[in-house]
This record gives C-alpha cells, sequence and structure tokens, in this order.
C-alpha cells in the first residue's frame, strides 16, 4: 500500500492529465487522496515539488467538499449503507441504497434548474442558449426519473442549495424519514405478496381436494 500511495501521489498530475479522458480514473485517485488527505500533505513534502503538492491538494479539497460528499458522509454516520455512481440504472444515481430501493441524485441547482431557487437564474446574456440548455437537462432528469419508477426504484432529488450549513440539518432529516418510508412501502408490498401467495396455496390445495373426491366418487361408480 505504501508504495501504491508513493505512485499514486508522484505521478498523479499525469494521471490527472490522462483522467481528462477517463473520468473514472480521476474519481477513483480522488476517493484514494480523500481516504491518504491526513497522510497526504506531510508525505508529498519530500516527493513532490511546490507546485504538485498545492495542485494535488486543490484537488483533494475540491473533490472531499463536493455536496453530494457531504450528504453520503451524513447518510453513512446515520447508519445508510449505499453504493455511488451505479452506472447499470437509468441516470447512474449519485447514492443508491437497495435495501430501501432508493436513489439520490444531488443536482446542481442552475444546471438542472432548481425552480425559484436564486442560484438557479438564467444569465442576463446568451438568455436563451442557456434556457433552451437548462430545459434539455430538465427534460432528460424527467426521462431518467420515469425509467427508474418504472424498474420500481423511489427516486429522491436533493438540490445543491439544500445542503448549504444553515439548512442542513433539515435536509438530512427530510431525506432520511423518506428513505424510512420507502423502505416501510417495501416491506408493506412484500407482505402483501407474501398473504396473495398464502391465499393462492390455499386455493389451490382445496381444489386438488376437490378434484381428488371427484375422482373417488367416479370410481365408485
Ligand atoms: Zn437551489
Amino acid at each position: 500500500m505504501p508504495l501504491l500511495f508513493f505512485i499514486c501521489v508522484y505521478k498523479s498530475d499525469i494521471v490527472y492529465k490522462f483522467s481528462d479522458f477517463c473520468p473514472k480514473s480521476r474519481k477513483m485517485l480522488q476517493e484514494f487522496l480523500i481516504l491518504y488527505s491526513r497522510n497526504t500533505k506531510r508525505i508529498m513534502a519530500d516527493i513532490v515539488s511546490k507546485e504538485q503538492r498545492h495542485f494535488i491538494m486543490s484537488q483533494v479539497h475540491s473533490a472531499s467538499t463536493k455536496p453530494e460528499t457531504i450528504l453520503r458522509k451524513f447518510l453513512w454516520r446515520q447508519g445508510f449503507r449505499y453504493r455511488v455512481n451505479v452506472r447499470r440504472l437509468p441516470g447512474s444515481p449519485d447514492i443508491v441504497l437497495s435495501k430501501y430501493r432508493t436513489v439520490i441524485f444531488v443536482h446542481g441547482c442552475f444546471w438542472h434548474g432548481h425552480k425559484g431557487c436564486k442560484s438557479a437564474s438564467i444569465p442576463k446574456s446568451n438568455t436563451d442558449f442557456w434556457t433552451a440548455k437548462i430545459a434539455r437537462n430538465q427534460e432528460r432528469d424527467q426521462d431518467v426519473w420515469r425509467q427508474l419508477e418504472a424498474k420500481g426504484w423511489y427516486v429522491i432529488i436533493v438540490w445543491e442549495c439544500q445542503l448549504k450549513k444553515a439548512v442542513l440539518d433539515e435536509t438530512i432529516s427530510k431525506v432520511s424519514e423518506e428513505i424510512y418510508h420507502n423502505g416501510e412501502a417495501i416491506q408493506q408490498t412484500a407482505e402483501e405478496r407474501k398473504k396473495a401467495r398464502e391465499v393462492y396455496q390455499l386455493e389451490m390445495r382445496a381444489r386438488r381436494e376437490r378434484e381428488a373426491s371427484l375422482k373417488a366418487e367416479l370410481a365408485q361408480c
């Protein structure tokens, strides 16, 4: 592991240049650096130049303060377990809680057009271009939600402005309440399915018994 860490830090600027073409490797590198960020500064002092060090730490900072990361951290603390950026699901949801059949998207207010939000106001220049672009993004979002719901997933949208310090607690409690609620709904449908199966099995048994007694009567004739 120390060798991997050394290579990762020492070569990280090269990896970053490469990762412009490969977002997955960028994400892996960022997560690796966050994991080791406590030791990063100290170890880097010996092995990379000042510019490289500054560049790497800026990446660590930008990755660890992403709104999505803030939400993930709180959910984890509350005991939720999840997967991130699941590509096999429509729209690669940011957070996937399979146990609760729930996916969460953390949306930037501007790019996804948060209605009535200050951060989502359209720039005064190139207004038509921006309006069309945001509308396209919204259409795509709605298409993704429909696809997920058709597959039986509950979709939660968290807007970036809802993760600001002043409203963070409120958002977290709303989100976790919704996740629990979804979990209960799944439980209910599972119980309903179980009941329906039991009724069906009873009906089948009664039918078999009727058939058997009919056969016995016919045999006596
Ligand atoms: Zn907003």
